[in-house]
């Protein structure tokens, strides 16, 4: 079952662009499934449930890290994770920096920024993100390396409202890119899209998509 909805999914996903699938709440058999079906990146929201399935699986999967993320649970994801898709604060960037130094790790980050109407999502504005980087705020972090962007669209029927806001991420990544990271080639990363809005996400400009339910069926 899960390998016939994988292959729907990443069969409509080009190849420059990554599949993350989403297994939060799911168990690990079903990771199983889809690791033996070929796929590689899995997404986690919860820091505990990353490490548990993490220490659990000892695969050469590729963890990656998209819920909020609160500073005390950092120490719990920074030995397994590949990518975290969400940092949102300063301080929440400079506990992954000192975890990861610990680790003798570089940990690669995405910057979660605000793109919804909605007020519950997390994430920066670009003007918070541009007041940082003009003071170089986020250059003495050696233990982080900082690869793109990232962001949620409105949880809408409205595909043009979810379009114009992808539009809006492809745009602020593109001026920081251009601003602040144009020596920096892996700053390249456009996370966006979701079971609901990734073929849209796609056709602007996502580099990352994290697709759950289609993938491992809804959750409770
Ligand atoms: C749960 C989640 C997803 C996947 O959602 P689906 O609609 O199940 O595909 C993607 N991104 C984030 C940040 C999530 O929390």
């Amino acid at each position: 079952m899960i390998e016939k909805k994988l292959s729907l999914v990443s069969n409509q996903i080009p190849d420059n662009v990554q599949l993350v699938a989403v297994s939060k709440t799911k168990p690990s058999s079903m990771i199983v499934e889809a690791y033996t079906a070929g796929q590689r990146h899995f997404g986690e929201n919860k820091a505990l449930e990353l490490r548990g399935k993490a220490e659990e699986l000892n695969e050469d999967i590729q963890w990656h890290f998209i819920g909020h993320l609160q500073r005390n649970k950092v120490k719990y994801i920074v030995p397994h994770v590949a990518l975290i898709h969400s940092i949102d604060s300063l301080r929440l960037l400079k506990e992954v920096n000192k975890e990861a130094a610990k680790h003798q790790k570089v940990i690669n980050c995405l910057l979660q920024f605000h793109i919804a109407k909605e007020s519950s999502k997390f994430g920066f504005s670009l003007e918070e993100i541009e007041v940082l980087l003009a003071e170089n705020l986020l250059k003495g972090l050696t233990h982080v390396n900082i690869v793109g962007v990232m962001g949620m669209a409105t949880f809408t029927d409205d595909k043009e409202q979810v379009r114009d806001e992808f539009k809006t991420l492809y745009t602020i990544y593109a001026q920081l890119k251009k601003k602040y990271f144009s020596n920096q080639t892996d700053f390249k990363e456009i996370s966006m899209g979701m079971s609901g809005d990734y073929l849209i996400a796609i056709e602007e400009g996502a580099t990352i998509v994290r697709v759950g339910s289609s993938i491992f069926g809804s959750r409770a």
